[in-house]
């Protein structure tokens, strides 16, 4: 059973932490986040005591395509979704 507190989900599941920090992630949690095996980089975040593993995007921070992408305050993002923030800020 999963018990949900401000969109952070408990899964119930514990995994020890090995001699070398390691901690598996379990086959499930891997398939339900469309995380692949020697392929997927994830991204740790700290948040007060909590550590947070987010599966890293390549693609657009916005609409998530791949291709010619640029950096913009920090998020990646694809020159359609530059057009439309540029046209936004004129309003
Ligand atoms: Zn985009």
């Amino acid at each position: 059973m999963s018990k949900k507190t401000d969109g952070v989900k408990s899964t119930g599941v514990m995994r020890k932490v090995d001699q070398l920090g390691r901690v598996v992630i379990p086959k499930e949690l891997r398939m339900a986040l469309d995380i692949e095996d020697n392929k997927d980089l994830l991204e740790i975040y700290v948040e007060g005591d909590k550590i947070i593993l987010k599966k890293f995007a390549s693609g657009c921070t916005f609409c998530g395509k791949e291709g010619v992408l640029s950096s913009f305050r920090g998020k990646i993002i694809c020159p359609d979704c530059i057009n439309e923030i540029k046209e936004t800020e004129m309003f």
